[in-house]
């Protein structure tokens, strides 16, 4: 809820995040949303010895690629890319998904 008492949610926050400029005109956070995306798998890096450190996700592009969605086509395999991350991966892909992904 905001001040003016409008109902609001994460999508508002994240719209607000992605359209925010800085003085120069320029966009002020870097963040990318990315629609249709399904992630597949989170890459480690297992070569530094120590723990494995999460350095990217693994994803398919394309609409209605999840497996318990009633419209997916049996066989319809999304365009697949990887993203890399220098610092950290955030899943937040709900309770059950998020470990789903993690363990993939
Ligand atoms: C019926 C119901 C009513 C509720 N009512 C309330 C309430 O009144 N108040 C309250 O505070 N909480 C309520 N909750 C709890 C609240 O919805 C959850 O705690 C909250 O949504 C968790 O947020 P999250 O971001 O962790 O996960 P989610 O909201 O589950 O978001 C996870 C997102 O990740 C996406 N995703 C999953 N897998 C992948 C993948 N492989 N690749 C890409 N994206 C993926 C999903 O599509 C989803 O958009 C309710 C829950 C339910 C089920």
């Amino acid at each position: 809820m905001t001040s003016n008492r409008k109902r609001s949610g994460p999508v508002d926050l994240l719209k607000a995040t992605v359209n925010a400029k800085g003085k120069d005109g320029k966009p002020k956070y870097r963040l990318d949303i990315m629609l249709n995306t399904l992630v597949t798998k989170v890459r480690f890096d297992t070569k530094r010895g120590g723990s494995p450190r999460a350095i990217g996700v693994d994803f398919e592009l394309g609409e209605s690629l999840y497996g318990a969605d009633p419209r997916r086509q049996a066989g319809h395999v999304g365009k697949g890319g990887l993203v890399t991350a220098r610092r950290e991966v955030i899943i937040s892909a709900g309770m059950s998904h998020a470990l789903h992904i993690v363990v993939s």
